[in-house]
Order: C-alpha cells, then structure tokens, then sequence
C-alpha cells in the first residue's frame, strides 16, 4: 500500500498531511516517505534472499535522487551505490555511503574523478571504451594502486522503452559492442593497473517487460562462459538497473516476479550478483506538492497556472511523461479539463493536459511518481529558487533541502568591473 493516501478527505504522506507540509515549508515542495523507500529496497533482498542470492549488492542507482536523505537511507539498510561522476561519489561518502560498495559507470569518467574513486577505495570502475581503460590504468599506476573493472558491453537488445531512456542497443553512445569485449578483458588482463572484477550491462529504463532484461543476462552469460575457458575468471556479474514503475496504468510486476527470468538466466553461476536501480526504487516514494496560483479560462481551454513548473519536473517537458495530479483536498462539485501549467516562458512548460479537476485558486495538487528524475533533473531556469525537498518518517517531517533563496542564484555571478 502507498504511504500516500487520503485519510479524512485529505492526502497524507504517512502520518503527516500534506496541507501541513505546504503551511510549514511552502511550495513547491518534494515530498518522500522513507517507509516507501525502505519498502522498495526490501522488495529487491526479499526477490534475492529467495533464490539464495542473498550476496547480491544492490547498488542504488544515485542520479534518480541524490540527495543525501535519500542516500542516507539506502546506506543504513546497507545498499550499494551506482554512481556516475566525482560529485555524486562525494555525496555517497557525506551521506554514510561505504566507498566499498559503490560501482562507478559513465562514458567519460576524468582522470580526477577516477583519481578519487581509487584513492576512496570502490567496488569497481564500470568501464565504457578501450579509450577508458587505458586512462584508468595510467592514474591507477600514477597512485602506485590496482584498479578493479568491470565492462559495460551491449547485449543489443531492445528494452521496448523510451528511445530517451534505451541504452543497450548497438547505435547507444553506452557500453562496449559485444564483439569487442573479449579482446578487451584479453587486454585488461594485460595491464599492470588492472584487476579484472566483473561484466556489467544496463539496457535502458522504465522497463516494464522482464523478458528483455532475462534476454541480456543470458547473452551476458554466453560471455562469461568465453572468458571462463580462456582462464579470465569473474567475480561479480551486474546486471543494471532499469525496472520500471506506475505512472498511469501501466502493469507493473511485483519486483520478484520482474526479476524471475533474468535470475533464471544465472541460475547456477557462482559469481556475486549486482543490481543498479534508481527509479524503482524512489519513483513512487516521492511527489511533488505545488499551489494553484492562477485560474485561467481561455476560449478553447482552461489553464491552471501552478507554482511547480518544467524547472521542478522535467519529466513532461521532455518526455511528454505522463504523471498523475490529484487533488490535496478534493473538492465535492462538477470540475472542468485543465491544462496545468508552470509559470515558465516557454510552451512545453506543461506537467499534465486535460486533467479533470475541481480547482480553485490556493489549492494544493500532488503530482505524484515524482520521486524518480525529478529534483535531480531540475534546474534554476527563469532564475526560479528551486524546491525545498522534505522527508517524511511517520509522524515525523525533516526539511532534507531547504528552499533556495532568489541571492543564493547569482551568488556566484559577477557584473564587470
Ligand atoms: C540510469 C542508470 C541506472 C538506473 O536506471 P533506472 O532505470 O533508474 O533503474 C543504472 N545503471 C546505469 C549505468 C544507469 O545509467
């Protein structure tokens, strides 16, 4: 059950009403549960535990959600961390993260962000090109270290998501073609830096269909079989992130039954097993509480102007994504089709068309399945503060990001002397 409920004729977050958080912290304003959080992670050792897989790390994915509540909570039900630069590997070590379980993907890691990960001591380097793990091997040497890789290679096969968000298939910027792979790790084996840990894939997101992610396990094993006979032997086998989560109406499979084919693929390997989710995981843990400024009824159309825009919520923007908008206290009469809409310049500042909704001026919407690439993906376009975050835990709040201030955008600015 959701953690987001209507209790009294009002939506609550647990135990908290969110007409209450938006009196205390104003909007727009995230809003998490970490009962929901926990419940996802759960879902993920639950799914392993049964099939004896109880090993497997589970590194959260942490470009869906950075801030350091969030990781905060991943690290002391003890997750891993998949990160994707220098600066969220130094938000995995302030937030409590262990530097031992974090895997670092990415097609263009810098020699100092490569520099730091050593020196911090993670799991594995998820290496993306030739190129790349020649860098590696000259910064491991320079720090007198040996560097623990996996390769990222493309199983080639299609997730059936957004083109956006498909990322295994051969014409990716992502990940090392197939055929190359085995010349690669013959290579890796060559080098002094190098110490060869794993194989890694991650073919897109928002994954609905388990088949595609089991297809790519199993061509992943066709792989470590190869290596095996040629005496590379692995460690771990990371099979991405991707699952996806509701929006709208999508069938979403229970996480143990979205998993049970791709764990069928490796049922009998040895290796440890590693999992990479992001929106899974927090997508539906969070939402995004907004203010109806403006009323407006244009000819052809009714427009509510809310105070959250494309720069709080990207998702609409650019993936035409569809979240839902409900109502903070519903109102029992006749409403009409709304645009809503941000107070931004620009027309694709939209976050849902033709909602049916019974609005007035002041009233609080919940746009939910916010949780996921949402205040990660924000920006300060319009030179617009963006949004306080909150965590709620029971009957408890913690303001876990607090609004910017209007001086705090330019702050780094300078006009000519
Ligand atoms: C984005 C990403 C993930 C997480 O994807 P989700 O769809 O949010 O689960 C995992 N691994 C890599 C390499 C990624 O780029």
């Amino acid at each position: 059950m959701s953690a987001f409920r209507y209790e009294n004729g009002s939506l609550m977050a647990e135990d908290v009403s969110l007409a209450d958080i938006a009196s205390r912290f104003g909007t727009p304003c995230y809003v998490y549960s970490r009962a929901m959080l926990e419940k996802a992670y759960q879902a993920y050792r639950d799914a392993l535990t049964a099939v004896n897989r109880s090993d497997a790390l589970v590194c959260y994915a942490v470009k869906a959600n950075s801030n350091l509540a969030i990781l905060n909570v991943f690290a002391r039900l003890g997750a891993g961390f998949d990160i994707v630069s220098g600066g969220e590997l130094a938000r995995v070590l302030a937030a409590g993260g262990d530097a031992g379980k974090v895997v670092f993907s990415g097609v263009g890691k810098k020699p100092d962000e490569m520099r730091a990960a050593l020196e911090a001591g993670i799991f594995c380097f998820n290496i993306e090109s030739a190129s790349e793990l020649e860098h590696l091997n000259r910064v491991a040497g320079e720090l007198g270290k040996k560097a623990p890789v996996s390769f990222r290679v493309n199983p080639n096969v299609d997730p059936k998501t957004h083109p956006y968000i498909s990322t295994g298939l051969k014409t990716s910027k992502f990940g090392i073609a197939f055929d190359q792979a085995l010349p690669l790790y013959r290579k890796a084996a060559s080098l002094p830096h190098i110490a060869i840990k794993g194989i890694d894939c991650h073919i897109g997101s928002q994954l609905l269909d388990p088949a595609p992610a089991g297809e790519a396990a199993a061509k992943l094993m066709g792989l470590v079989e190869a290596l095996e006979a040629e005496g590379i032997k692995l460690h771990h086998i990371d099979v991405g992130g991707g699952m996806g989560i509701r929006y709208r109406d999508e069938s979403v499979l229970p996480t143990a039954d979205y998993l049970a084919p791709l764990l069928k693929a490796l049922e009998g390997r040895h290796e440890q097993l590693l999992f990479e989710p992001g929106r899974s995981l927090v997508g539906n843990a969070g939402l995004l509480l907004t203010k109806v400024e403006i009323l407006k009824h244009g000819e052809e159309r009714n427009f509510a102007v809310v105070d959250a825009a494309m720069n709080d919520l990207a998702r609409p923007a650019l993936y035409d994504a569809w979240h839902d908008i409900a109502p903070v206290t519903p109102r029992a009469d006749d409403g009409a089709s709304y645009e809503i809409v941000g107070p931004i310049c620009e027309s694709g500042d939209f976050l849902g068309h033709g909602r049916h909704l019974t609005l007035a001026e002041g009233d609080l919407l919940a746009i939910h399945s916010a949780g996921a690439y949402g205040m990660a993906m924000s920006s300060n376009y319009n030179t617009r503060p963006r949004a306080a975050e909150v965590m709620v835990d029971g009957s408890q709040v913690h303001l876990v990001r607090r609004r910017e201030t209007v001086a705090e955008l330019y702050a780094l600015e300078a006009p000519l002397p």
